[in-house]
């Protein structure tokens, strides 16, 4: 079992409060929107591994319930990395 997470910039309103409670897994972007930060430095909109975050998986799912728009995506995969289940927002 992994997770991976995302940031959907459409519902971002650029709150930040995800950057104060996971600074190793999200930052605003020059757009003022939040973008998920890699442990290589990159950046990106797109679902990223928590093996590739520094941060450990609390702190990254307490990020995304601090989102006042539900913006923050969290998925289990597979070893495929095929998406399983939505963990968070919950269905
Ligand atoms: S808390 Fe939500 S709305 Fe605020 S910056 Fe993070 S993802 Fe965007």
């Amino acid at each position: 079992m992994a997770l991976k997470v995302k940031v959907d910039r459409i519902l971002c309103i650029g709150a930040a409060s995800c950057v104060a409670v996971a600074p190793n897994t999200f930052e605003m972007d020059s757009e003022a929107k939040a973008v998920s930060k890699k442990k290589d430095g990159s950046m990106t909109s797109e679902y990223v591994n928590y093996s590739d975050i520094n941060d450990n998986e609390e702190n990254i799912l307490n990020a995304a319930k601090s989102c006042p728009v539900n913006a923050i995506v969290i998925v289990e995969v597979d070893d495929q990395g095929n998406e399983v289940k939505q963990i968070w927002p919950e269905t």
